[in-house]
């Protein structure tokens, strides 16, 4: 089980990164990630997962873009023949 200053503070993280907490709050969790390891190294940890989360999602993207190029150029060929 953590403890509670624990919980608080990761239920506080996707507002903490949005920015979205109160100055005292933000303050308050920055204190604990300085001072806790445990929420410290689940932040990055979460934060490596949300970049690769976004670098997939880029990824995944490349191939309709590379279908829309190869189908414009179908159709430039098509048009010109
Ligand atoms: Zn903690």
């Amino acid at each position: 089980m953590l403890p509670p200053e624990c919980e608080t503070a990761l239920q506080q993280l996707d507002a903490f990164r949005r920015g979205d907490l109160p100055p005292e709050e933000m303050q308050s969790l920055r204190g604990h990630l300085d001072a806790c390891r445990r929420c410290f190294s689940f932040k990055l940890h979460e934060e490596a997962m949300l970049d690769r989360l976004v670098a997939a999602a880029r990824n995944s993207r490349c191939p309709e873009e590379l279908r829309a190029t190869i189908y414009q150029m179908i159709a430039k060929e098509s048009r010109d023949n």
